[in-house]
């Protein structure tokens, strides 16, 4: 154990539960907010109007174009709209598009947002905020874009579409995966970056196998909530890097990307960070832990290789310029050689072994 460390948390209050979204009315009482405006997706449009017809009074519109990637454009349209109903705050129900549409709307506005997660992304967590202008997506971290409250309702993700649980929930591994390995990690931070990999293995299996399955939803999102406070203080590593990069040349989907890069950028890191890959290792129940998660993927029956997402073959060099030109710590030196084995692996979809990279 690291016997030297400084551990930092951000201010949260959580409603975890089944049912949880009727505590809405009061969250925003708790908050004094009496103008909401209720923010989600084109898709989640059905539960965005719920949740008006909830609030009644309380609500004063529904803004239902939340895109991947936090488009600027879109910020600014819900900007204007919300300073067209004077709202005074907003509920956001959807999952990571949804809460980053909020975190900006709060950047530019000051608006408190209530977060209702529905997936299991993470944002809801995290100061951090990605947008897209011009084709570029830039992050920044500041804890005024941080949700004043989260709300996780079982209920809502039991009609999560059992592949996109999948990717999802291991995109939220990839988050404990890099923290158990951060520069700047702790001993609490380990110990919920290990149950929440550990849940989220145990669930997503019996999730694709039945979505409706409630004790399996409720860990599932018990282990993403740990992995979304995981990746909210943790400095992040290859993996996420990796999936920065793709995602942005390649306009690859986000949780895809994670669940195919994970097992490769873990096997390149394992070797350097033993510690980490004996905590992977005990939550998955496996001696092969990279391999577990490319089982555990597998299995899900999700995508495994890049080139299944149709990133192109030729890509692969331009990714590997584009990652190293900002360098970043990682526990293993990255250099040429070493990215390119971990993008191809990935490209491929071959099943790593822990010291494969
Ligand atoms: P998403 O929010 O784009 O959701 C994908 C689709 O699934 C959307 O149509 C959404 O409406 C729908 N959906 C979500 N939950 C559902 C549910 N329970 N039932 C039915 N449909 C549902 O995808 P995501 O993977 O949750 O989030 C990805 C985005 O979040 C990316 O832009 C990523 O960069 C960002 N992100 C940011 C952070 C951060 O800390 N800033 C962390 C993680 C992800």
């Amino acid at each position: 154990m690291r016997d030297s460390f400084t551990y930092v948390t951000h201010p949260a209050r959580v409603i975890f539960g089944s049912g949880t979204l009727a505590e809405l009315g009061k969250e925003a009482e708790r908050l004094d907010l009496s103008k909401v405006l209720v923010l989600t997706t084109p898709a989640q449009a059905g539960q965005g109007e719920a949740v008006m017809a909830q609030l009644g009074a309380t609500a004063v519109g529904l803004f239902d174009q939340a895109a991947m990637h936090t488009p600027v454009a879109v910020t600014e349209r819900a900007v204007e709209f919300a300073r067209e109903r004077a709202a005074d705050g907003l509920i956001s129900i959807g999952g990571g598009s949804t809460t980053g549409l909020g975190k900006a709307i709060t950047l530019r506005t000051g608006l408190p947002q209530i977060a209702v997660a529905t997936s299991y992304a993470g944002s809801e967590m995290t100061p951090i905020l990605g947008q897209t202008e011009g084709g570029k997506k830039t992050t920044l971290r500041d804890a005024k874009v941080l949700p004043k409250t989260v709300v996780y309702d079982v209920d809502l993700t039991l009609g999560m579409p059992p592949k996109f649980s999948a990717t999802s929930g291991i995109n939220a591994m990839a988050h404990a995966v890099e923290a158990l390995y951060a520069r700047n990690g702790n001993p609490v931070m380990n110990l919920l970056a290990e149950e929440g990999i550990r849940a989220l293995a145990q669930s997503l299996p019996k999730i694709v196998e039945a979505p409706d399955d409630a004790d399996a939803r409720t860990r599932a999102l018990y282990g993403a909530w740990l992995c979304a406070t995981c990746l909210a203080t943790s400095e992040m590593a290859l993996h996420h890097k990796l999936c920065h990069v793709l995602g942005g040349s390649f306009d690859l989907p986000h949780a895809e990307t994670h669940t195919v890069v994970l097992p490769h950028a873990f096997a390149f890191n394992a070797t350097a960070a033993p510690e980490a890959a004996a905590a992977v290792a005990r939550a998955v129940e496996s001696d092969e832990p990279a391999a577990a998660l490319f089982d555990l993927a597998h299995r899900c029956g999700v995508p495994t290789s890049l080139q299944s997402l149709e990133m192109p073959e030729a890509g692969i060099a331009d990714a590997v310029s584009i990652a190293l030109e900002n360098p970043y710590w990682n526990p293993r030196p990255l250099d040429r050689d070493g990215i390119e084995a971990v993008i191809r692996s990935a490209w491929e979809g071959a099943r790593p072994s822990q010291n494969s990279a």
